[in-house]
């Protein structure tokens, strides 16, 4: 998709917060070409705009947190991936607590509900970070890096010493459709043990079977199993895809990495950032825009959706 993209009627959608375990209220709402994704906070009097890139990123520990001022918005992570799914450039997200409701754990909800409502084109083309130089980054055994790629690909592997999990390797060419159908619906986890001292000291409030894959010392404790034998990285790839968001552009380059997580997401992003020699933009004139041109990663699959 050459265009950039907003959606085409508002959207609402409520859901508990993990951390809080209250119901939070967002509504979405169409912005025009060079918005960018901007969370609009409100808590009592104040109202703060947070917009959704690497600047604003205030914590990475559990979840992707943004924040500006005295107000945050936590666990943005599967709600960008799905708007990188939807092509989505442009948009408002006002929202009434501090986090992103947790839906199933997944990004799936929050593409079914865009979809629902339509995905409008702009005349205004779209801006593309295309690397030309591998940029790698390793912190203790984590490892990412980029390499330039006519695609956006992401090949991660994870090593966890637990019998349900052992070691998962994926390598994943992102489209809008290829993410529906292999990533989106791949949920956050957590071990029991941890979720129970989250518990303990007053965070996952909202933590349930209901949205997140809990593993056990033995086995997956969700009565239903898992959606995919390997659902664990495919929930990684997924993250990734979010946390890669926060660059503002649409990246060409392959992603690897190697027991990455929010944190080394964030900081590769900000490398990125810090390195303009390994990468150029990419930008197609009004009139190529208008003549369809195409590149690979960008497939018009938009037009699946309400154009
Ligand atoms: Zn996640």
């Amino acid at each position: 998709m050459l265009h950039q993209c907003t959606i085409t009627n508002l959207l609402h959608i409520s859901g508990i917060g993990l951390h809080t375990g209250s119901i939070i209220n967002m509504v979405l709402r169409p912005a025009k070409a060079g918005t960018g994704i901007i969370f609009e906070r409100k808590e009592g009097n104040i109202t703060q705009r947070i917009k959704a890139c690497a600047q604003n990123v205030v914590d990475t520990r559990m979840a992707t947190v943004i924040g500006d001022g005295q107000l945050r918005v936590s666990t943005i992570e599967h709600l960008m991936a799905a708007l990188v799914a939807c092509h989505i450039d442009n948009l408002i997200i006002q929202i009434d607590g501090p986090e992103v409701p947790i839906m199933d754990g997944s990004a799936a909800p929050f593409i079914d509900k865009i979809l629902s409502v339509g995905v409008t084109r702009l005349e205004q083309s779209r801006k593309i970070i295309s690397i030309t130089k591998p940029i790698h980054l390793q912190e203790g055994d984590k490892r990412i890096s980029i390499i330039p790629s006519r695609f956006l690909r992401i090949s991660f592997d994870l090593d966890f010493n637990h019998p349900c999990i052992k070691r998962q390797s994926r390598s994943f060419k992102v489209s809008q459709q290829g993410f529906r159908q292999d990533i989106a619906a791949a949920r956050t986890f957590g071990f029991y043990e941890e979720v129970e001292y989250l518990k303990s000291q007053g965070l996952a409030k909202g933590g349930s079977l209901d949205n997140a894959v809990v593993i056990g010392t033995d086995r997956i404790l969700n009565p239903e199993g898992l959606r995919y034998a390997d659902e664990f990285v495919r929930h990684k790839i997924l993250d990734t895809v979010g946390d890669f968001s926060l660059l503002g552009h649409s990246i060409l380059g392959h992603i690897k990495s190697h027991k990455g997580g929010h944190d080394i997401n964030h900081k590769m992003v900000e490398k990125i950032l810090a390195s303009p020699d390994s990468w150029r933009y990419i930008e197609f004139s009004k009139s190529e825009v208008q003549a369809g041109l195409s590149i690979p990663v960008l497939q018009p699959e938009v037009a699946m959706a309400k154009a």
